[in-house]
């Protein structure tokens, strides 16, 4: 399972997401799926049910899995149309691009909101948090994101959520990039909703996003919804009447899902996975580190999913050619994202392995050296003569 045809054309994508997926997960789309066809309402249920269960929650618990279209962001969208009453008001802890697009969802949908920032190298202060929710009584929604993927940024969130629930307010967790690799305890973390994607951590292709949600809070609003196709409450509606996406499925997306599936539970679920991934970012930190390369962010708070570096001082650096050069190699990353210092990113999730990571961080080194950026010390002595 672990190794790659050697024919294979496509480049490694080291950017969540899109990211690499397996071969036969792309495999599963060659197929057309009719969405009517109780065969392919079956596989839904089952997608629904898996999702639940590597969540370790239950239906009979108040639990439920639903899926939507459209990429991760509209989930996030939806969450907000769904659960927040008119006269509701969400409290937003922001730091990083995808805690601001929160903010700017939130502004879209003309709902009051609160931005409570911090730094993009530090982790939410519960103190705050605490205080700001003690002090503004209007608010009834706490929003987070748990792993950053601006920079790799890992927020407690389940401490974020127990906060929240003090408070007895409503916790929406932007789990995108870590569900499926790093265990996320809903039930004593305070979470009413968890947002993902099939295209992180569970190695799936893009096109739908998925919502953990207790059905109580869910449900908590129904008939005062923001909008239309992009109503939780209203999709959740749709397969319990009769199994099917309300409007036209991502039929190949869900095959896909759906093995994509398969091989997560094949390669021993959220431990495994989460144990290769951290294999390939050890490999990755210490090779990297070994060129010179300095992470941006302190090991307390790095997680394992994805890793910002500093771009070289030497002017020689240009992240436009050394991007192309790896790319020309079958490498893809991640440009940094505005506001995040002078950075780029790489990601350690998708389909590749500590192999892949180190044919990357050789071609790193050749990138460097055939721009002639001097890095670390070489690059201070230089300076100094
Ligand atoms: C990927 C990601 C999203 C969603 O992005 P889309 O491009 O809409 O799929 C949201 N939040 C986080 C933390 C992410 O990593």
């Amino acid at each position: 399972m672990n190794c790659r045809l050697p024919n294979s054309s496509d480049p490694l994508l080291f950017t969540p997401g899109p990211l690499t997926t397996s071969r036969t997960v792309k495999e599963a789309m060659l197929r057309d799926a009719g969405s009517w066809h109780f065969e392919f309402n079956e596989r839904v249920k089952w997608i629904r049910e898996r999702l639940l269960s590597i969540a370790d929650l239950s239906r009979s618990d108040g639990w439920e899995a639903v899926l939507l279209q459209g990429s991760g962001t509209f989930g996030v969208e939806s969450v907000f149309s769904t659960s927040v009453p008119p006269d509701g008001k969400v409290c937003v802890l922001a730091n990083g691009a995808y805690g601001e697009r929160m903010g700017a969802i939130l502004g879209h949908l003309r709902v009051a909101h609160t931005m409570l920032p911090a730094p993009e190298n530090q982790v939410h202060n519960l103190d705050l948090l605490d205080r700001a929710l003690s002090s503004d009584p209007a608010i009834t929604h706490v929003a987070a994101v748990h792993c950053e993927t601006t920079t790799g940024i890992l927020n407690p969130i389940e401490a974020i959520g127990r906060v929240t629930k003090r408070h007895c307010l409503q916790f929406v967790a932007d789990a995108m990039s870590s569900f499926g690799a790093i265990p996320i305890d809903c039930e004593s973390g305070g979470i009413d909703f968890l947002i993902s994607s099939p295209n992180k951590c569970l190695e799936g292709v893009p096109g739908f996003c998925f919502v953990i949600a207790r059905r109580e809070s869910l449900l908590g609003n129904e008939g005062q919804e923001r909008s239309l196709s992009l109503n939780l409450a209203g999709q959740l509606r749709g397969f319990e009447k009769n199994g099917q996406f309300r409007y036209t499925p991502p039929t190949h997306t869900v095959l896909a899902f759906e093995q994509a599936l398969k091989e997560f539970e094949a390669e021993g679920g959220i431990s495994a996975r989460g144990a290769r991934y951290q294999r390939n970012h050890s490999a990755l930190l210490e090779g990297m580190k070994r060129l010179g390369f300095k992470p941006y962010l302190p090991p307390s708070v790095q997680s394992y999913i994805i890793t910002a570096f500093h771009c070289p001082a030497d002017p020689r650096f240009e992240f436009s050619e050394f991007y192309r050069r790896l790319s020309d190699e079958g490498f893809i990353i991640y440009p940094g994202k505005l506001g995040c210092a002078n950075t780029f990113r790489i990601g350690n999730i998708g389909h590749i392995f500590e192999a892949d990571i180190r044919a990357l961080v050789e071609a790193v080194g050749e990138a460097i050296e055939t721009m002639g950026v001097r890095m670390g010390a070489e690059a201070a002595a230089e300076m100094k003569s």
